[in-house]
Protein backbone atom coordinates (compact mmCIF):
# COMPACT_ATOMS: atom_id res chain seq x y z
CA UNK A 1 0.00 0.00 0.00
CA UNK A 2 1.78 3.61 -0.70
CA UNK A 3 2.20 5.50 2.06
CA UNK A 4 2.23 9.58 1.92
CA UNK A 5 2.58 12.09 4.11
CA UNK A 6 -0.40 13.86 2.89
CA UNK A 7 -3.57 13.04 0.79
CA UNK A 8 -5.56 15.65 -0.46
CA UNK A 9 -9.12 14.76 -1.18
CA UNK A 10 -10.58 16.74 -4.19
CA UNK A 11 -8.70 19.03 -6.70
CA UNK A 12 -10.82 22.49 -6.87
CA UNK A 13 -8.81 25.80 -5.72
CA UNK A 14 -8.97 24.18 -2.15
CA UNK A 15 -6.96 20.75 -2.85
CA UNK A 16 -5.18 21.67 -5.34
CA UNK A 17 -3.10 24.69 -4.19
CA UNK A 18 -2.77 22.64 -0.68
CA UNK A 19 -1.61 19.99 -2.56
CA UNK A 20 1.09 22.03 -4.31
CA UNK A 21 2.30 24.23 -1.17
CA UNK A 22 2.69 20.93 0.72
CA UNK A 23 4.39 19.40 -2.13
CA UNK A 24 6.44 23.00 -2.07
CA UNK A 25 7.41 22.10 1.51
CA UNK A 26 8.80 18.89 1.14
CA UNK A 27 5.95 16.49 2.33
CA UNK A 28 5.20 13.01 -0.25
CA UNK A 29 1.54 14.28 -1.71
CA UNK A 30 -1.16 12.92 -3.42
CA UNK A 31 -4.37 14.57 -4.74
CA UNK A 32 -7.43 12.23 -5.17
CA UNK A 33 -10.00 14.18 -7.93
CA UNK A 34 -12.91 12.39 -9.72
CA UNK A 35 -13.75 15.73 -11.99
CA UNK A 36 -14.61 14.55 -15.27
CA UNK A 37 -15.00 17.57 -17.63
CA UNK A 38 -17.30 18.15 -20.78
CA UNK A 39 -15.39 15.88 -23.08
CA UNK A 40 -15.59 12.65 -20.75
CA UNK A 41 -12.02 13.26 -19.91
CA UNK A 42 -10.33 13.29 -15.95
CA UNK A 43 -9.79 16.77 -14.62
CA UNK A 44 -8.69 18.88 -12.47
CA UNK A 45 -9.28 22.36 -11.04
CA UNK A 46 -12.82 21.69 -9.54
CA UNK A 47 -16.06 23.42 -9.78
CA UNK A 48 -14.05 26.58 -10.08
CA UNK A 49 -11.99 26.16 -13.16
CA UNK A 50 -14.17 23.81 -14.39
CA UNK A 51 -18.37 24.96 -13.92
CA UNK A 52 -17.74 28.28 -12.08
CA UNK A 53 -15.23 31.54 -11.85
CA UNK A 54 -13.21 30.61 -14.76
CA UNK A 55 -16.18 29.72 -17.30
CA UNK A 56 -18.46 32.24 -16.25
CA UNK A 57 -15.80 35.23 -16.47
CA UNK A 58 -14.85 33.61 -20.28
CA UNK A 59 -18.46 34.59 -20.96
CA UNK A 60 -18.85 37.68 -19.03
CA UNK A 61 -15.90 39.05 -20.74
CA UNK A 62 -17.20 38.29 -23.89
CA UNK A 63 -20.62 39.25 -24.04
CA UNK A 64 -19.23 42.57 -21.55
CA UNK A 65 -17.79 43.31 -25.33
CA UNK A 66 -20.38 42.65 -27.53
CA UNK A 67 -22.75 45.11 -25.25
CA UNK A 68 -20.06 47.61 -25.56
CA UNK A 69 -19.55 47.65 -29.13
CA UNK A 70 -23.27 47.72 -29.58
CA UNK A 71 -24.21 50.18 -27.35
CA UNK A 72 -21.07 52.19 -26.55
CA UNK A 73 -18.57 51.85 -29.71
CA UNK A 74 -20.59 54.96 -31.28
CA UNK A 75 -19.56 57.03 -28.12
CA UNK A 76 -15.90 56.96 -29.13
CA UNK A 77 -16.35 57.50 -32.76
CA UNK A 78 -16.62 53.60 -33.66
CA UNK A 79 -18.40 52.80 -36.57
CA UNK A 80 -19.28 49.28 -35.94
CA UNK A 81 -22.23 47.65 -38.08
CA UNK A 82 -24.07 44.44 -38.18
CA UNK A 83 -22.52 43.40 -34.78
CA UNK A 84 -23.23 39.89 -34.37
CA UNK A 85 -22.59 37.46 -31.67
CA UNK A 86 -21.44 33.56 -32.91
CA UNK A 87 -22.42 31.62 -29.65
CA UNK A 88 -20.34 28.55 -30.61
CA UNK A 89 -17.40 30.84 -31.47
CA UNK A 90 -17.73 32.37 -27.83
CA UNK A 91 -18.43 28.74 -26.67
CA UNK A 92 -15.17 27.37 -27.85
CA UNK A 93 -13.22 30.35 -26.80
CA UNK A 94 -14.33 28.98 -23.07
CA UNK A 95 -13.83 26.19 -23.51
CA UNK A 96 -9.90 26.57 -24.66
CA UNK A 97 -9.49 28.64 -21.85
CA UNK A 98 -11.06 25.97 -19.26
CA UNK A 99 -8.38 23.56 -21.27
CA UNK A 100 -5.66 25.46 -20.64
CA UNK A 101 -6.12 26.17 -17.10
CA UNK A 102 -6.80 22.82 -15.63
CA UNK A 103 -4.15 21.45 -18.07
CA UNK A 104 -2.19 23.91 -16.33
CA UNK A 105 -2.89 22.43 -12.70
CA UNK A 106 -2.09 18.95 -13.89
CA UNK A 107 1.42 20.25 -15.27
CA UNK A 108 1.87 21.67 -12.07
CA UNK A 109 1.40 18.61 -9.51
CA UNK A 110 4.14 16.84 -12.20
CA UNK A 111 6.65 19.75 -11.81
CA UNK A 112 5.86 20.14 -8.00
CA UNK A 113 6.21 15.75 -7.96
CA UNK A 114 2.27 16.00 -6.60
CA UNK A 115 0.66 12.44 -7.58
CA UNK A 116 -2.74 12.49 -9.09
CA UNK A 117 -4.71 9.40 -8.03
CA UNK A 118 -7.83 9.77 -10.25
CA UNK A 119 -11.09 8.56 -9.28
CA UNK A 120 -13.65 9.39 -5.86
CA UNK A 121 -11.99 9.17 -2.54
CA UNK A 122 -13.90 7.96 0.68
CA UNK A 123 -12.23 7.68 4.10
CA UNK A 124 -12.41 4.30 6.14
CA UNK A 125 -12.70 3.55 9.47
CA UNK A 126 -9.08 2.89 9.85
CA UNK A 127 -7.68 5.95 8.40
CA UNK A 128 -7.17 4.83 4.99
CA UNK A 129 -8.69 6.52 1.94
CA UNK A 130 -9.74 4.22 -0.67
CA UNK A 131 -9.75 5.07 -4.68
CA UNK A 132 -12.96 4.18 -6.91
CA UNK A 133 -12.98 4.09 -10.15
CA UNK A 134 -16.82 5.84 -12.27
CA UNK A 135 -17.79 2.33 -12.13
CA UNK A 136 -17.81 2.15 -8.09
CA UNK A 137 -14.69 -0.49 -8.19
CA UNK A 138 -12.00 0.47 -5.77
CA UNK A 139 -8.52 0.29 -7.87
CA UNK A 140 -6.64 1.48 -4.78
CA UNK A 141 -6.32 2.11 -1.00
CA UNK A 142 -3.38 4.79 0.30
CA UNK A 143 -2.30 5.49 3.71
CA UNK A 144 -2.06 8.96 4.47
CA UNK A 145 -0.03 10.89 7.26
CA UNK A 146 -2.44 13.71 7.10
CA UNK A 147 -5.67 14.31 5.25
CA UNK A 148 -7.19 17.30 3.62
CA UNK A 149 -10.64 17.34 2.40
CA UNK A 150 -11.44 19.52 -0.11
CA UNK A 151 -14.19 18.64 -1.67
CA UNK A 152 -16.43 21.56 -2.59
CA UNK A 153 -19.90 22.41 -2.72
CA UNK A 154 -22.43 21.43 -5.50
CA UNK A 155 -25.84 23.71 -6.36
CA UNK A 156 -28.59 23.40 -3.91
CA UNK A 157 -31.52 21.88 -5.11
CA UNK A 158 -35.72 22.88 -4.83
CA UNK A 159 -38.08 20.59 -4.88
CA UNK A 160 -40.50 23.18 -7.60
CA UNK A 161 -38.12 23.08 -9.59
CA UNK A 162 -36.62 19.94 -10.73
CA UNK A 163 -33.12 20.68 -12.97
CA UNK A 164 -33.46 18.27 -16.09
CA UNK A 165 -29.95 20.79 -17.81
CA UNK A 166 -32.38 21.12 -20.76
CA UNK A 167 -35.21 23.48 -20.19
CA UNK A 168 -34.63 23.92 -16.36
CA UNK A 169 -30.72 24.15 -15.45
CA UNK A 170 -28.64 25.34 -12.60
CA UNK A 171 -25.51 27.65 -13.11
CA UNK A 172 -23.40 24.17 -15.43
CA UNK A 173 -26.25 24.22 -17.55
CA UNK A 174 -26.45 28.00 -17.67
CA UNK A 175 -22.70 28.17 -18.83
CA UNK A 176 -23.40 25.63 -21.94
CA UNK A 177 -26.56 27.31 -24.08
CA UNK A 178 -25.62 27.18 -27.67
CA UNK A 179 -28.32 29.77 -28.12
CA UNK A 180 -29.34 33.01 -26.55
CA UNK A 181 -33.38 32.13 -24.98
CA UNK A 182 -35.52 34.93 -25.51
CA UNK A 183 -37.04 34.40 -22.28
CA UNK A 184 -34.68 33.58 -19.19
CA UNK A 185 -35.84 32.95 -15.99
CA UNK A 186 -33.62 32.28 -13.38
CA UNK A 187 -35.04 31.50 -9.21
CA UNK A 188 -32.72 33.18 -7.05
CA UNK A 189 -31.32 37.09 -7.53
CA UNK A 190 -28.01 36.12 -5.61
CA UNK A 191 -24.36 36.05 -7.10
CA UNK A 192 -24.74 33.58 -9.72
CA UNK A 193 -27.91 34.43 -10.95
CA UNK A 194 -27.04 37.95 -11.69
CA UNK A 195 -23.69 37.04 -13.17
CA UNK A 196 -24.86 34.52 -15.45
CA UNK A 197 -28.08 36.78 -15.81
CA UNK A 198 -25.98 39.52 -16.84
CA UNK A 199 -24.25 37.05 -19.35
CA UNK A 200 -27.62 36.05 -21.21
CA UNK A 201 -29.12 39.97 -20.97
CA UNK A 202 -25.95 41.89 -22.51
CA UNK A 203 -26.87 38.74 -25.73
CA UNK A 204 -30.36 39.51 -26.04
CA UNK A 205 -31.79 37.74 -23.39
CA UNK A 206 -35.46 38.82 -21.48
CA UNK A 207 -34.52 38.07 -18.13
CA UNK A 208 -36.32 37.86 -15.56
CA UNK A 209 -35.62 37.12 -11.55
CA UNK A 210 -37.88 35.56 -9.01
CA UNK A 211 -36.40 36.12 -5.80
CA UNK A 212 -37.37 34.65 -2.25
CA UNK A 213 -36.19 37.70 -0.15
CA UNK A 214 -38.16 40.27 0.03
CA UNK A 215 -34.90 42.90 -0.20
CA UNK A 216 -32.51 42.70 -3.15
CA UNK A 217 -28.63 41.55 -2.44
CA UNK A 218 -29.39 41.62 1.36
CA UNK A 219 -26.07 40.75 2.47
CA UNK A 220 -24.21 43.11 0.74
CA UNK A 221 -24.41 46.88 2.16
CA UNK A 222 -27.73 48.75 1.24
CA UNK A 223 -26.48 51.78 -0.46
CA UNK A 224 -24.87 49.38 -2.91
CA UNK A 225 -27.53 46.90 -3.10
CA UNK A 226 -30.03 50.04 -3.90
CA UNK A 227 -27.67 51.36 -6.56
CA UNK A 228 -27.34 47.85 -7.93
CA UNK A 229 -30.63 47.19 -8.10
CA UNK A 230 -31.36 50.75 -10.15
CA UNK A 231 -28.31 50.32 -12.30
CA UNK A 232 -29.18 46.62 -13.42
CA UNK A 233 -32.93 47.88 -13.72
CA UNK A 234 -32.02 50.19 -16.34
CA UNK A 235 -30.01 47.71 -18.05
CA UNK A 236 -33.34 45.34 -18.13
CA UNK A 237 -32.86 42.65 -15.60
CA UNK A 238 -36.50 42.35 -13.95
CA UNK A 239 -35.97 41.49 -10.29
CA UNK A 240 -38.71 40.37 -8.70
CA UNK A 241 -38.62 39.85 -4.64
CA UNK A 242 -40.46 38.23 -2.31
CA UNK A 243 -41.66 35.46 -4.51
CA UNK A 244 -42.03 31.73 -3.86
CA UNK A 245 -41.58 29.36 -6.71
CA UNK A 246 -44.38 26.87 -6.15
CA UNK A 247 -44.53 24.38 -9.43
CA UNK A 248 -43.00 24.36 -12.44
CA UNK A 249 -44.23 22.43 -16.17
CA UNK A 250 -42.76 21.74 -19.34
CA UNK A 251 -45.53 23.63 -21.82
CA UNK A 252 -43.99 22.85 -25.20
CA UNK A 253 -40.76 24.19 -25.68
CA UNK A 254 -41.38 26.85 -22.94
CA UNK A 255 -41.41 25.97 -19.00
CA UNK A 256 -43.89 27.55 -16.98
CA UNK A 257 -43.10 29.15 -13.81
CA UNK A 258 -45.65 29.18 -10.88
CA UNK A 259 -45.33 31.62 -7.97
CA UNK A 260 -46.84 33.63 -5.35
CA UNK A 261 -46.19 36.86 -4.50
CA UNK A 262 -47.68 39.59 -3.01
CA UNK A 263 -50.21 40.28 -6.00
CA UNK A 264 -51.34 36.44 -5.21
CA UNK A 265 -50.62 33.29 -7.85
CA UNK A 266 -49.02 34.14 -10.68
CA UNK A 267 -47.04 32.30 -13.44
CA UNK A 268 -44.26 32.93 -15.80
CA UNK A 269 -43.33 31.61 -19.48
CA UNK A 270 -39.79 30.80 -20.04
CA UNK A 271 -37.66 29.11 -22.50
CA UNK A 272 -34.71 28.57 -20.25
CA UNK A 273 -35.01 28.51 -15.70
CA UNK A 274 -32.14 29.10 -14.05
CA UNK A 275 -32.05 27.52 -10.74
CA UNK A 276 -29.52 29.53 -8.56
CA UNK A 277 -30.63 29.44 -4.96
CA UNK A 278 -27.21 28.63 -3.35
CA UNK A 279 -24.85 25.93 -3.15
CA UNK A 280 -24.68 23.09 -0.50
CA UNK A 281 -21.27 20.71 0.87
CA UNK A 282 -20.14 18.24 -0.97
CA UNK A 283 -20.00 15.19 1.39
CA UNK A 284 -21.39 12.46 -0.92
CA UNK A 285 -19.06 9.22 -1.01
CA UNK A 286 -16.87 10.50 1.09
CA UNK A 287 -17.08 8.23 4.20
CA UNK A 288 -18.12 10.32 6.92
CA UNK A 289 -19.94 8.48 8.52
CA UNK A 290 -17.65 5.34 8.32
CA UNK A 291 -14.82 7.21 9.50
CA UNK A 292 -16.69 9.46 12.31
CA UNK A 293 -16.06 12.86 10.63
CA UNK A 294 -18.57 15.34 12.36
CA UNK A 295 -20.89 17.55 9.91
CA UNK A 296 -22.66 20.54 11.15
CA UNK A 297 -27.02 20.25 10.68
CA UNK A 298 -26.24 22.04 7.51
CA UNK A 299 -23.98 19.33 6.28
CA UNK A 300 -20.43 21.31 6.51
CA UNK A 301 -17.58 19.57 8.06
CA UNK A 302 -17.20 21.07 11.50
CA UNK A 303 -14.01 22.75 11.52
CA UNK A 304 -12.11 25.07 14.27
CA UNK A 305 -10.41 28.29 12.86
CA UNK A 306 -7.47 26.22 11.81
CA UNK A 307 -9.72 23.91 9.72
CA UNK A 308 -9.01 20.89 11.74
CA UNK A 309 -11.68 18.62 11.97
CA UNK A 310 -12.71 16.39 14.87
CA UNK A 311 -10.42 13.48 13.83
CA UNK A 312 -6.91 14.52 14.47
CA UNK A 313 -4.60 14.74 11.65
CA UNK A 314 -7.90 15.12 9.51
CA UNK A 315 -7.97 18.85 7.95
CA UNK A 316 -10.99 20.35 5.67
CA UNK A 317 -10.94 23.62 3.34
CA UNK A 318 -12.95 25.55 1.08
CA UNK A 319 -16.53 24.99 0.77
CA UNK A 320 -17.11 21.95 1.93
CA UNK A 321 -16.72 24.36 5.86
CA UNK A 322 -17.97 27.35 7.32
CA UNK A 323 -17.15 30.58 5.91
CA UNK A 324 -17.54 32.52 2.39
CA UNK A 325 -17.67 29.65 -0.36
CA UNK A 326 -14.98 31.62 -2.51
CA UNK A 327 -12.27 30.27 -4.75
CA UNK A 328 -9.58 32.60 -2.79
CA UNK A 329 -11.18 31.73 0.81
CA UNK A 330 -10.31 28.07 -0.70
CA UNK A 331 -7.12 28.32 -1.59
CA UNK A 332 -5.88 30.69 1.49
CA UNK A 333 -6.86 27.92 3.61
CA UNK A 334 -5.37 25.52 1.66
CA UNK A 335 -1.66 26.87 2.11
CA UNK A 336 -2.38 27.66 5.70
CA UNK A 337 -2.75 23.62 6.33
CA UNK A 338 -0.31 22.99 4.15
CA UNK A 339 2.33 25.23 6.37
CA UNK A 340 0.56 23.88 9.63
CA UNK A 341 1.02 20.32 8.52
CA UNK A 342 4.87 21.64 7.84
CA UNK A 343 5.09 22.93 11.26
CA UNK A 344 4.41 26.89 10.53
CA UNK A 345 2.00 29.08 11.48
CA UNK A 346 -0.30 30.28 9.06
CA UNK A 347 -3.02 32.31 9.86
CA UNK A 348 -6.30 33.19 7.24
CA UNK A 349 -8.34 36.23 8.12
CA UNK A 350 -12.08 35.03 7.61
CA UNK A 351 -12.93 38.87 8.20
CA UNK A 352 -11.01 39.82 5.55
CA UNK A 353 -12.15 37.86 2.42
CA UNK A 354 -12.96 40.11 -0.54
CA UNK A 355 -16.21 39.74 -1.88
CA UNK A 356 -16.75 40.64 -5.76
CA UNK A 357 -19.91 40.70 -7.99
CA UNK A 358 -18.55 40.18 -11.68
CA UNK A 359 -21.59 42.22 -13.14
CA UNK A 360 -21.11 45.59 -14.88
CA UNK A 361 -21.31 47.70 -13.03
CA UNK A 362 -18.85 44.98 -10.91
CA UNK A 363 -19.68 45.23 -7.06
CA UNK A 364 -16.74 44.70 -4.65
CA UNK A 365 -16.30 44.60 -0.62
CA UNK A 366 -14.33 43.85 2.05
CA UNK A 367 -15.26 44.24 5.70
CA UNK A 368 -18.88 44.98 7.45
CA UNK A 369 -21.31 46.94 5.97
CA UNK A 370 -22.63 49.99 7.20
CA UNK A 371 -25.57 48.17 8.35
CA UNK A 372 -23.85 45.98 10.60
CA UNK A 373 -21.82 48.65 12.21
CA UNK A 374 -24.95 50.65 12.80
CA UNK A 375 -27.04 47.83 14.38
CA UNK A 376 -23.93 47.27 16.72
CA UNK A 377 -24.30 50.98 17.95
CA UNK A 378 -20.57 51.48 16.40
CA UNK A 379 -19.44 55.08 15.87
CA UNK A 380 -18.59 55.55 12.46
CA UNK A 381 -17.30 58.01 9.51
CA UNK A 382 -18.32 57.49 6.00
CA UNK A 383 -16.54 58.57 3.01
CA UNK A 384 -18.08 58.53 -0.78
CA UNK A 385 -16.82 58.97 -4.22
CA UNK A 386 -18.55 58.82 -7.23
CA UNK A 387 -17.24 57.58 -10.65
CA UNK A 388 -18.97 60.23 -12.02
CA UNK A 389 -16.33 63.01 -10.06
CA UNK A 390 -13.32 60.36 -11.45
CA UNK A 391 -11.51 61.90 -14.56
CA UNK A 392 -10.77 58.32 -15.27
CA UNK A 393 -13.94 57.08 -14.76
CA UNK A 394 -15.32 60.08 -17.59
CA UNK A 395 -12.89 59.32 -19.51
CA UNK A 396 -13.69 55.52 -20.12
CA UNK A 397 -16.98 56.47 -20.39
CA UNK A 398 -18.00 54.66 -16.97
CA UNK A 399 -19.76 57.32 -14.64
CA UNK A 400 -22.44 54.76 -12.59
CA UNK A 401 -21.09 54.06 -9.12
CA UNK A 402 -19.09 54.54 -6.10
CA UNK A 403 -16.66 53.82 -3.57
CA UNK A 404 -17.37 53.93 0.56
CA UNK A 405 -15.44 54.08 2.89
CA UNK A 406 -16.31 53.21 6.26
CA UNK A 407 -13.69 54.29 9.78
CA UNK A 408 -14.54 54.12 13.20
CA UNK A 409 -15.59 57.46 13.79
CA UNK A 410 -13.02 57.29 17.29
CA UNK A 411 -9.46 56.10 15.88
CA UNK A 412 -10.33 56.10 11.78
CA UNK A 413 -9.25 52.78 11.93
CA UNK A 414 -11.04 51.25 8.57
CA UNK A 415 -13.90 49.24 8.71
CA UNK A 416 -15.63 48.63 5.40
CA UNK A 417 -14.87 49.09 1.82
CA UNK A 418 -17.76 48.58 -0.85
CA UNK A 419 -17.69 49.61 -4.25
CA UNK A 420 -20.00 49.52 -6.89
CA UNK A 421 -18.42 50.61 -10.61
CA UNK A 422 -15.56 49.87 -12.96
CA UNK A 423 -13.02 47.85 -12.19
CA UNK A 424 -14.33 47.26 -8.65
CA UNK A 425 -12.90 44.07 -8.30
CA UNK A 426 -9.43 44.90 -9.11
CA UNK A 427 -9.61 48.30 -6.42
CA UNK A 428 -10.64 46.17 -3.86
CA UNK A 429 -7.41 44.91 -3.40
CA UNK A 430 -5.77 47.87 -2.21
CA UNK A 431 -8.83 48.17 0.50
CA UNK A 432 -7.98 44.09 1.66
CA UNK A 433 -4.17 45.53 1.80
CA UNK A 434 -4.94 48.48 3.58
CA UNK A 435 -7.16 46.71 6.48
CA UNK A 436 -4.83 43.48 6.78
CA UNK A 437 -2.33 46.37 7.87
CA UNK A 438 -4.90 47.90 10.18
CA UNK A 439 -4.67 51.48 7.98
CA UNK A 440 -6.85 54.48 9.07
CA UNK A 441 -8.60 56.47 6.01
CA UNK A 442 -6.11 59.02 6.97
CA UNK A 443 -3.01 56.19 6.01
CA UNK A 444 -4.88 55.90 2.28
CA UNK A 445 -5.66 59.40 2.47
CA UNK A 446 -1.80 60.47 3.07
CA UNK A 447 -0.85 57.76 0.35
CA UNK A 448 0.68 58.78 -3.63
CA UNK A 449 -2.36 57.55 -6.21
CA UNK A 450 -1.39 57.78 -9.84
CA UNK A 451 -3.52 60.17 -11.73
CA UNK A 452 -5.65 59.42 -13.58
CA UNK A 453 -6.86 56.27 -12.15
CA UNK A 454 -10.12 54.46 -11.00
CA UNK A 455 -7.88 54.12 -7.29
CA UNK A 456 -8.01 57.57 -7.05
CA UNK A 457 -11.67 56.86 -6.32
CA UNK A 458 -10.14 55.21 -3.03
CA UNK A 459 -8.01 58.39 -2.04
CA UNK A 460 -11.35 60.71 -2.75
CA UNK A 461 -13.33 58.74 -0.66
CA UNK A 462 -10.65 58.35 2.40
CA UNK A 463 -10.47 61.81 2.06
CA UNK A 464 -14.57 62.12 2.43
CA UNK A 465 -13.77 60.45 5.62
CA UNK A 466 -12.53 63.81 7.33
CA UNK A 467 -14.74 65.48 4.83
CA UNK A 468 -12.22 67.02 2.45
CA UNK A 469 -12.99 65.63 -1.15
CA UNK A 470 -10.91 67.76 -3.65
CA UNK A 471 -12.62 66.78 -6.47
CA UNK A 472 -16.52 66.74 -4.72
P1 LIG B 1 -14.48 22.78 -5.57
O1 LIG B 1 -13.94 23.75 -6.52
O2 LIG B 1 -15.95 22.49 -5.64
O3 LIG B 1 -13.66 21.43 -5.81
C1 LIG B 1 -13.97 20.25 -5.15
C2 LIG B 1 -13.42 19.11 -5.98
O4 LIG B 1 -13.50 17.93 -5.22
C3 LIG B 1 -14.22 18.85 -7.25
O5 LIG B 1 -13.35 18.82 -8.35
C4 LIG B 1 -14.85 17.46 -7.02
O6 LIG B 1 -14.89 16.69 -8.21
C5 LIG B 1 -13.86 16.86 -6.05
N1 LIG B 1 -14.44 15.83 -5.19
C6 LIG B 1 -15.52 15.92 -4.40
N2 LIG B 1 -15.67 14.79 -3.68
C7 LIG B 1 -14.66 13.97 -4.04
C8 LIG B 1 -14.27 12.67 -3.64
N3 LIG B 1 -14.95 11.99 -2.70
N4 LIG B 1 -13.20 12.12 -4.24
C9 LIG B 1 -12.49 12.79 -5.19
N5 LIG B 1 -12.80 14.04 -5.58
C10 LIG B 1 -13.87 14.61 -5.01
N6 LIG B 1 -15.71 31.93 -6.51
C11 LIG B 1 -14.90 33.01 -6.59
O7 LIG B 1 -14.11 33.25 -5.67
N7 LIG B 1 -14.93 33.84 -7.67
C12 LIG B 1 -15.78 33.63 -8.71
O8 LIG B 1 -15.78 34.39 -9.67
C13 LIG B 1 -16.64 32.51 -8.65
N8 LIG B 1 -17.49 32.26 -9.65
C14 LIG B 1 -18.28 31.15 -9.59
C15 LIG B 1 -19.17 30.92 -10.63
C16 LIG B 1 -20.00 29.82 -10.61
C17 LIG B 1 -20.94 29.57 -11.76
C18 LIG B 1 -19.92 28.90 -9.52
C19 LIG B 1 -20.78 27.69 -9.50
C20 LIG B 1 -19.05 29.14 -8.48
C21 LIG B 1 -18.23 30.27 -8.49
N9 LIG B 1 -17.36 30.56 -7.45
C22 LIG B 1 -16.57 31.67 -7.51
C23 LIG B 1 -17.26 29.70 -6.26
C24 LIG B 1 -16.02 28.78 -6.39
O9 LIG B 1 -16.14 28.01 -7.56
C25 LIG B 1 -15.88 27.91 -5.18
O10 LIG B 1 -15.87 28.70 -4.01
C26 LIG B 1 -14.60 27.11 -5.22
O11 LIG B 1 -14.54 26.31 -6.38
C27 LIG B 1 -14.46 26.23 -3.98
O12 LIG B 1 -13.28 25.51 -4.06
P2 LIG B 1 -13.13 24.10 -3.34
O13 LIG B 1 -11.74 23.63 -3.65
O14 LIG B 1 -13.56 24.19 -1.95
O15 LIG B 1 -14.18 23.14 -4.06
P1 LIG C 1 -26.40 33.13 -3.38
O1 LIG C 1 -26.53 32.76 -1.97
O2 LIG C 1 -25.48 34.20 -3.78
O3 LIG C 1 -27.83 33.55 -3.95
C1 LIG C 1 -28.94 32.71 -3.88
C2 LIG C 1 -30.18 33.57 -3.92
O4 LIG C 1 -31.29 32.71 -4.07
C3 LIG C 1 -30.40 34.36 -2.64
O5 LIG C 1 -30.71 35.69 -2.96
C4 LIG C 1 -31.56 33.65 -1.97
O6 LIG C 1 -32.36 34.50 -1.19
C5 LIG C 1 -32.30 33.12 -3.17
N1 LIG C 1 -33.14 31.95 -2.92
C6 LIG C 1 -32.87 30.90 -2.11
N2 LIG C 1 -33.88 30.00 -2.18
C7 LIG C 1 -34.80 30.51 -3.04
C8 LIG C 1 -36.04 30.04 -3.55
N3 LIG C 1 -36.54 28.87 -3.18
N4 LIG C 1 -36.70 30.83 -4.44
C9 LIG C 1 -36.19 32.03 -4.83
N5 LIG C 1 -35.02 32.51 -4.38
C10 LIG C 1 -34.33 31.76 -3.51
O7 LIG C 1 -26.11 31.75 -4.14
P2 LIG C 1 -25.73 31.48 -5.65
O8 LIG C 1 -25.99 32.69 -6.48
O9 LIG C 1 -26.38 30.20 -5.99
O10 LIG C 1 -24.18 31.25 -5.55
C11 LIG C 1 -23.67 30.27 -4.65
C12 LIG C 1 -22.35 30.69 -4.13
O11 LIG C 1 -21.35 30.51 -5.12
C13 LIG C 1 -22.26 32.16 -3.76
O12 LIG C 1 -22.79 32.42 -2.51
C14 LIG C 1 -20.79 32.37 -3.79
O13 LIG C 1 -20.27 31.92 -2.57
C15 LIG C 1 -20.34 31.47 -4.92
N6 LIG C 1 -20.14 32.28 -6.14
C16 LIG C 1 -19.28 33.32 -6.11
C17 LIG C 1 -19.10 34.10 -7.22
C18 LIG C 1 -18.16 35.26 -7.17
O14 LIG C 1 -17.33 35.27 -6.26
N7 LIG C 1 -18.23 36.21 -8.07
C19 LIG C 1 -19.81 33.84 -8.38
C20 LIG C 1 -20.69 32.77 -8.38
C21 LIG C 1 -20.85 31.99 -7.26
Amino acid sequence: MDKYDVVVIGAGPGGYIAAIRCAQLGLKTACVERGIHAQHKPTLGGTCLNVGCIPSKALLDSSHHFEHLRLHAKDHGIVATDIAIDIAAMQKRKGKIVKALTQGIAGLFKKNGVTWLEGSGALTADRRIKISDRNGDVTAVVAAENIIIATGSIPAAIPPATVDQNRIVDSTGALTFTEVPETLGIIGAGVIGLELGSVWRRLGAKVIFLEALPEFLGSVDAEVAAEAKKLFGRQGLEIRLGTTVTATEPSGSKVKVHYESADGEQNLDVDKLIVAVGRVPNTAGLGAEDAGLGLDERGFITVDADCRTNIERIYAVGDVVRGPMLAHKASEEGVAVAERIAGQSPHVDLALVPWVIYTWPEIAWVGATEQELRQQGRGIALGKFPFMASGRGRAMGETDGFIKIIADAGNDTVLGVHIIGPGASELVAEAVLAMEFGASAEDIARTVHAHPTLAEGLHEAALGVDSRSIHL
